[in-house]
């Protein structure tokens, strides 16, 4: 047996390999990375700033848009999520809520369609706290700056001021909406009992008639630009 043989037998069993590990890594990926639980929705009943209901863990006082509660509920029972902040704007009586001028421009926070999230009890150290957000950002955005639908933007590691020992950031996919106005309509995902969280939306999304659009915008925001030069405390 030649040398030269031995080098292309060699150089085609390793193809070979490589060619029938592609799909078998392409499966193992989308079993690890599970999906939201069945096709996502657009939910164009009006919306309200509500208070975050207590099962879901949060800081006194936050608030998001009525219509991502449900699926912020889902996410509580199986993610140990504590909410920073959700909402952050002033309401219908003037009150202010969520944090003040801590976001950037055009944030969805400015909407109540996005939270911040850290591990309940979590500090701002990246230890074995944070695992389970970490596989929160995972599941939310498998790969990086690709979220699934309905989130719209994730904020973890690769982004500036979030990632483990900082905070997660989800927002949910919107209709453009001026700065503290609720959105015309929000994709969720189903969180009923028709929709275990077992069943993939892979296959019915397929009849579902795709969205609008969102329009282009900044990370976090939809109708701005972002500049340079945030503080430190500013955050998506
Ligand atoms: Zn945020």
């Amino acid at each position: 047996m030649s040398h030269r043989f031995l080098a292309s037998t060699w150089a085609r069993a390793l193809a070979i390999v490589a060619l029938s590990c592609a799909p078998l890594f392409a499966v193992c990926g989308l079993a690890k990375a599970e999906g939201p639980p069945g096709p996502t929705h657009l939910v164009s009943t009006p919306g309200k700033i509500v208070p975050i209901p207590a099962s879901v863990p949060h800081e006194e006082g936050d608030m998001v848009d009525s219509r991502i509660v449900p699926d912020l509920v889902w996410i509580a029972k199986r993610y140990p999520i504590y909410v920073t902040d959700g909402y952050s704007g002033p309401l219908p009586n003037g009150e202010h809520v969520g944090c003040n001028r801590c976001h950037v421009k055009g944030s969805d926070h400015y909407n109540g369609l996005a939270v911040d999230l850290v591990p309940v009890g979590g500090g701002t150290k990246c230890d074995a706290s944070w695992a389970p957000i970490t596989r929160l950002a995972h599941w939310a955005e498998p790969v990086q700056n690709k979220p699934r639908a309905p989130f719209r933007w994730v904020g973890y590691e690769g982004d500036a001021g979030h990632g483990c020992g900082n905070h997660l950031h989800l927002s949910w996919n919107h209709a453009a909406a001026p700065q503290f106005q609720l959105a015309e309509w929000v994709e969720v995902f189903p969180v009923g009992p028709l929709a275990p969280p077992e069943t993939s939306g892979e296959k019915p999304r397929k009849k579902r008639p795709a969205p609008p659009k969102p329009p282009p915008g900044p990370a976090g925001g939809i109708s701005t630009v972002r500049t340079g030069g945030l503080a430190p405390r500013y955050q998506d």
